[in-house]
């Protein structure tokens, strides 16, 4: 019997699966993409899971750091790797000291700490880029990225001997182009993503929305959250086809949020939208 009781979206060869209620527990699982965005409190589901990209420190998006590396010790599994924010790593280092304390085992990590440009490889044609975010310090989003090359137009007409050949002289017949496949922004205020075309044109953007009422929208300003004024403009600016919505309020009812949402984003865009935990639309 899992853990958790996760969310499940699927986009055409890609599962999401996850939890994602602000302040309570957000983690967003990829598998086919080996990534797991934030690690919650750690489901069962997500452990196998090799990569763990953390945005950022609070209790609701890392508290099963120690316990992911813990298990996968435990059911033998290889080390996992956690990618963070540089400045959180000594932190979280003296958190897996602390757990090999108390448990009385060491836990085998890979910990990578991670600054806004960097690139990190997950598979050898898939990579997740680190941008900034506008919520704690240091607080980060990730995209992950397949590059391929694709042969240069005036080679496309060419065969396969003939390719061959050219590649023997040390023609560069192809060039280097890059899919952004999901964007996950984890927690934060608006910012104008739109200047980054890999956000911008990702296929998928696991987005925060956390408040829905005018009446909350101090407290997204205070906590540094998406309004969804802020969110309706964020999504209006850039060209995902999908737009997975994350770290909803219990402050509002999830039948309240899809109302608000259809009331207030383009039906252009409405169709484009996932709630995450709204499990009436899902089965
Ligand atoms: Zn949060
Ligand atoms: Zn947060």
């Amino acid at each position: 019997m899992p853990s958790h009781n996760l969310a499940k979206i699927t986009i055409d060869d890609l599962d999401i699966i996850g939890y994602s209620i602000a302040g309570e527990e957000t983690v967003i699982a990829v598998p086919q993409l080996d990534v797991c965005f934030d690690i919650g409190k750690a489901p069962d589901q997500i452990i196998p899971i090799n990569h763990v990209l953390l945005t950022h420190g609070h209790m609701d998006h890392a508290a099963g750091i120690a316990y992911y590396l813990s298990h996968r010790n435990f059911c033998g599994q290889s080390a996992g790797t956690i990618l963070a924010p540089e400045n959180l790593l000594p932190p979280i280092k003296d958190i897996i000291d602390a757990w090999a304390r108390l448990d009385g085992n060491k836990l085998p990590a890979n910990l990578v700490g991670v600054k806004p440009g960097d690139e990190f490889q997950i598979k050898p044609n898939l990579v997740a880029r680190v941008f900034p975010t506008k919520h704690s310090r240091g607080s980060v989003g990730f995209t992950v990225i397949e590059k391929r090359k694709k042969i240069k137009q005036e080679f496309a007409n060419l065969s396969g001997p003939q390719i061959v050949e050219l590649k023997k002289q040390g023609v560069a017949i192809d060039n280097p182009i890059e899919i952004p496949i999901v964007t996950y922004l984890g927690d934060t205020q608006y910012v104008d993503f739109s200047q980054l075309n890999y956000i911008a044109e990702s296929k998928i953007l696991i987005a925060e929305c956390t408040f829905y009422v005018d009446e909350h929208a101090d407290r997204a300003h205070a906590g540094r959250h998406m309004h969804i004024d802020e969110f309706v403009k964020l999504i209006a600016e850039l060209n995902n086809q999908y737009v997975v919505v994350t770290h909803t309020t219990q402050r509002t009812p999830m039948s309240q949020i899809r109302k608000i949402l259809k009331s207030q984003v383009p039906p252009d865009r409405f169709d484009r939208i996932i709630l995450l935990m709204d499990r009436s639309i899902r089965s």
